[in-house]
């Protein structure tokens, strides 16, 4: 019998009980390993939520069943119909004994990787081999952390009065400048992969939608590996009408602080076996100006001319310094994109600022420029043709109202959630310069 007929699951493995005792449960997933002894076989289940042991003693099930037990490999799919038994000595205080075990599909062996976690690999086999990886039970964890952290954001969104919204991915032409792009053929033309929905989440605010939010992908052709870019990212993108570069960062801190806490409520039994060291923040980030964060990079030794990015190592240096999360601001006008809004009283600095987590950034947002003919300027001072932003150019000639933004990295997001080093972990395929498969 490979076929369910008409079994359907009764119970996951966690939910099974001693106080079932007596009790009939269906139970399906994976064989995560077996024994089988003469006279007696235990049969360890894997399904989504955990684990639980099948007792197959000769004297008390059919011939059949035992027969079926005797020919379950690793990793086979099966199906157990069977009674819960209460025993005092049993691993949780029960076992199931199956009055009938349906192999629904048998795994070929030798695995290519070994899901029960006994035997270690290397990133580059787990990745080629993904879909065993991730039936890790500490893999799973991860991505159960990541399904929470996607609904905690959205709820806060939704509870602060946002419209998600979907962007297009082809677009025509570049947002920002050329160099992070992927071009692909369009029919007749050329066309890109979108880097960020920035020009479209500004349009938005020109149709009146006031606060809109879009979790989707991003593509940037980062040319180097490194253990924070992936070509393919997650970008968590907010816009906000009648707002400036405050109410921006306060929903910002809202949206983090209340993903720590969804998931320091909600799932406990991740974080347990994931063995991380899960703090809630400060409701409050610390603030400091780029001129601070500079000072502190100077004060240890490594040298930054101010009006420059800041570099890696200065960056270490600062998130030496600071707390865990922390907000960047007042940058060099000349760091940032060309739709940020500058100081009016030194056009210099701008409204920008970067949410850091240590030394890795996590966000860039900034109050927008929302008149059309210092937009233009904007456009040309660097270096740039207006022409080239026809449809959003137009979008602020007609009614733009003030307003601000960011964009989360959610891949980075999950990062210092679940203290990964590399965020090729918190992605179920990722892709970067070497890995377009599987
Ligand atoms: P970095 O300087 O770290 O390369 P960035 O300043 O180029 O980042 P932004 O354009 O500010 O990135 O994008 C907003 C956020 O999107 C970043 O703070 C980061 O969290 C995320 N992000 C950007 N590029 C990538 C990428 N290649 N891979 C993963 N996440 C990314
Ligand atoms: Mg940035």
């Amino acid at each position: 019998m490979f076929l369910l007929g008409d079994w359907r699951r009764t119970n996951y493995s966690n939910e099974v009980k001693p106080e079932m005792d007596g009790e009939e449960v269906i139970l399906m997933g994976w064989v995560h390993s077996i024994r089988a002894l003469g006279k007696l076989a235990f049969i360890i289940l894997r399904d989504r939520e955990g684990t639980i042991q099948i007792v197959v003693p000769k004297q008390k099930v059919s011939e059949e069943t035992f027969a079926t037990a005797k020919k379950i490999g690793k990793e086979d799919v099966i199906a157990v119909k069977g009674k819960v038994v209460a025993n005092e000595k049993a691993p949780n205080g029960f076992e199931v004994i199956p009055t009938e075990i349906r192999i629904l599909n048998k795994a070929e062996t030798p695995l290519p990787l070994d899901p029960s976690e006994k035997v270690p690999a290397d990133i580059d086999t787990r990745l080629d081999k993904r879909f065993l990886d991730l039936r890790r039970p500490k893999i799973q964890a991860l991505f159960r952390i990541r399904s929470e952290m996607l609904k905690s954001v959205r709820n806060t969104f939704y509870e602060e009065g946002f419209i998600e919204v979907n962007t297009p991915k082809l677009v025509a032409s570049a947002t920002e400048g050329g160099t992070e792009l992927f071009p692909i053929s369009y029919f007749e033309k050329e066309a890109f992969l979108g880097q960020s929905p920035q020009l479209y989440k500004q349009m938005m605010m020109a149709s009146g939608f006031d606060k809109v939010f879009e979790i989707g992908p991003i593509f940037r052709a980062e040319e180097h590996n490194t253990r924070r870019h992936l070509n393919e990212a997650i970008s968590i993108d907010t816009e906000m009408s009648f707002s400036d570069d405050r109410d921006a960062m306060d929903v910002l801190e809202k949206v983090v602080y209340n993903t720590f806490v969804d998931i320091y409520e909600n799932r406990e039994k991740e974080i347990e076996l994931l063995g991380i060291d899960f703090k809630l923040p400060e409701k409050k980030f610390d603030r400091i100006t780029y001129d601070e964060a500079v000072d502190i990079a100077n004060s240890k030794g490594v040298e930054i001319e101010w009006g420059e990015d800041l570099s890696r190592a200065a960056e270490k240096a600062i998130g030496d310094e600071m707390g865990d999360l922390y907000f960047i601001t007042d940058w060099p006008s000349k760091t940032r994109p060309f739709y940020t809004l500058h100081d009016e009283k030194n056009p210099e600095i701008c409204k920008a600022f970067d949410l850091m987590y240590k030394e890795l950034e996590l966000s860039s947002g900034a109050q927008r420029v929302h008149k059309y003919d210092l937009l233009v300027e904007n456009i040309k001072s660097m270096g740039m043709n207006p022409e080239g932003f026809g449809t959003y150019l137009e979008a602020f000639k007609y009614g733009m109202p003030p307003h601000a933004g960011w964009g989360l990295g959610a891949d980075r997001f999950m990062m210092i959630l679940t203290c990964q080093e590399n965020i090729r972990e918190c992605v179920l395929f990722p892709r970067d310069r070497q890995r377009l498969t599987p």
